[in-house]
C-alpha cells in the first residue's frame, strides 16, 4: 500500500510541476512515506530524518502516511527538522503544501513554519487518476482503503481509517488505463480485499406528496436502482478486461474467505493462483486475544478447502510470535499449524506494542530472547517446507 501511495504522490508532484529524483543530494525536498505496523519500521524513519536534518543545506522534510497520522503535530517536537506532516488521506494536498513551504522559505529565511495536514476521513478519488507508474509491466490498483477489523495488535484502522471501497467502475477504468500504458499485470490492493462490496443505492427520486403522508417504510422515496458488487463479482469483471494478462490480490482475511472465493480463483483464467491468508497464531486463546474473529479449526478447514479447490495454488501467511501472554503451549500450536498446512511461504514477525492498539494495554511479557527463539524456530521450519514444495514444482 505504501509503494502505491509513493507512486501516487510522485504522480501528483509531477503533475504539480515538480521533478522527482532518487538521488538524495539533488533533492530540495525529501518525503518519507511511512509505516507504523511495527516499532522497527518507525525507528528507521526517525533515524533517516535525523540524517537528512543534518545536511547542509537541509532539504524540506516531509513525514507522510501512517506515522503522520500516528504522531500528528507531535512529530514536529519529536524531530525538529520536519517541515510538513501529511496524513494517509491528505496525500492529495502534498503539491500545494510543498509550494507553501517553499514560498514561506523564500519570504522568511529564519522562522521555521510547520505545515500540518492530517485526519481527513477519505481520500479524493482524483489522487488515483495520475498516469505515472513506477514499473513498466506491472502495477498496484487500490480497491479498498482502511480496515474495520480492529485486530487488537494493529494500528491500521487508526492510521488509515475505517474501511472504504472504491467504485468498481473507477477500478476497472484504472486497470484499462494501465493496459493502454502497456501494463498487463496488476495486483488488487486492500487491507482486507475479501470484504470488498460496492453499493450504489443513492439514486433515489424524491416524491413530494402532501397530506396524508404515505404509510410506507420509504415514505415518499422511490428507489430507482440498487446494485451491489462483491469481491467475487469484481474478480470476474477484472478477468473480463481485454488486454489484461494476469492479476492477483492482497490481502485476504480468514473470516471473509470462503469456498466461493476459492472456486472463483480456480475458474478465472487470468487470476494468479496465489492466496496470502494470514493466520497470525495457531492458538485459539491467542486468536481470541488478538480479536481475529476465527478459530484454529476454521483456519485449517479453509486451508484444506483452498488446497483441494485450487490444487496448483500457492498459499502464504503472516504469523506473530510473542503476543502478550503467549505460552510455550500456544507457540507449539502455531508451529504445529505451520507443519500441518505446509505454506509455500510465511512472513514471521515478533510482536511489538503499537500506539492506539488495544493489545498495548496487555503487558508485553514475552521476553525478547524468547520472541527471538520462537521466531527462529518458525523461520527454520518454514524455510525447510518452502524448499521442499519448490523442489516438487
Ligand atoms: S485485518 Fe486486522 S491486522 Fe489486518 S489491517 Fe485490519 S486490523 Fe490490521
Amino acid at each position: 500500500m505504501n509503494l502505491r501511495d509513493s507512486e501516487v504522490i510522485a504522480g501528483l508532484l509531477l503533475e504539480g510541476g515538480f521533478g522527482v529524483t532518487e538521488e538524495e543530494e539533488k533533492a530540495d525536498a525529501v518525503l518519507f512515506v511511512t509505516c507504523s505496523v511495527r516499532q522497527h519500521a518507525e525507528d528507521k524513519v526517525w533515524s533517516e530524518i535525523g540524517r537528512f536534518s543534518k545536511m547542509v543545506p537541509k532539504p524540506v522534510i516531509g513525514l507522510v502516511g501512517c506515522m503522520a497520522e500516528n504522531y500528528k503535530d507531535k512529530a514536529f517536537k519529536r524531530m525538529q527538522g520536519i517541515d510538513v506532516v501529511v496524513g494517509t488521506n491528505n496525500i492529495g494536498e502534498i503539491p500545494y503544501l510543498l509550494k507553501e513551504v517553499f514560498a514561506h522559505q523564500l519570504i522568511s529565511s529564519l522562522a521555521h513554519q510547520p505545515f500540518l495536514a492530517v485526519s481527513k476521513k477519505e481520500r479524493d478519488e482524483v489522487v488515483y487518476e495520475s498516469m505515472f507508474r513506477q514499473e513498466k509491466d506491472s502495477s498496484f490498483v487500490v480497491i479498498s482503503e482502511g480496515c474495520d477489523n480492529f485486530c487488537s495488535y494493529c494500528v491500521v484502522p487508526y492510521v488509515r481509517g475505517r474501511l472504504r471501497h472504491r467504485n468498481y467502475k473507477n477500478i476497472i477504468a484504472e486497470i484499462e488505463q494501465n493496459i493502454k500504458q502497456g501494463i498487463e499485470r496488476v495486483t488488487l490492493l486492500g487491507q482486507n480485499v475479501n470484504a470488498y462490496q460496492f453499493k450504489s443505492v443513492s439514486q433515489y427520486q424524491e416524491i413530494r406528496i402532501l397530506p396524508p403522508p404515505l404509510p410506507s417504510p420509504h415514505q415518499g422515496r422511490a428507489y430507482r436502482s440498487r446494485s451491489i458488487v462483491n469481491f467475487m463479482q469484481l474478480l470476474k469483471l477484472v478477468n473480463d478486461i481485454d488486454g489484461l494478462r494476469e492479476f492477483s490480490f492482497v490481502t485476504s482475511h480468514p473470516k471473509d474467505a470462503s469456498v466461493e472465493l476459492f472456486e472463483a480463483m480456480a475458474k478465472l483464467d487470468k487470476l494468479k493462483k496465489y492466496l496470502h491468508l494470514p493466520f497470525q497464531s495457531g492458538s485459539n486463546r491467542i486468536l481470541e486475544l488478538m480479536k481475529r474473529g476465527y478459530t484454529r479449526e476454521r483456519y485449517l478447514q479453509l486451508a484444506g478447502e483452498y488446497r483441494k479447490i485450487v490444487p496448483q495454488g500457492e498459499l502464504t501467511t503472516d504469523i506473530i510470535v510473542g503476543f502478550p501472554s503467549e505460552t510455550e503451549e500456544d507457540f507449539k500450536e502455531t508451529l504445529e499449524l505451520v507443519q500441518k498446512v505446509r505454506f509455500n511461504g510465511a512472513y514471521i514477525f515478533k510482536y511489538s506494542p503499537r500506539p492506539h492498539a488495544k493489545a498495548g494495554e496487555l503487558p508485553d511479557d514475552v521476553p525478547k530472547i524468547e520472541k527471538e527463539r520462537r521466531h527462529r524456530i518458525l523461520l527454520e521450519t518454514q524455510k525447510k517446507i518452502s524448499k521442499e514444495l519448490k523442489a516438487k514444482q
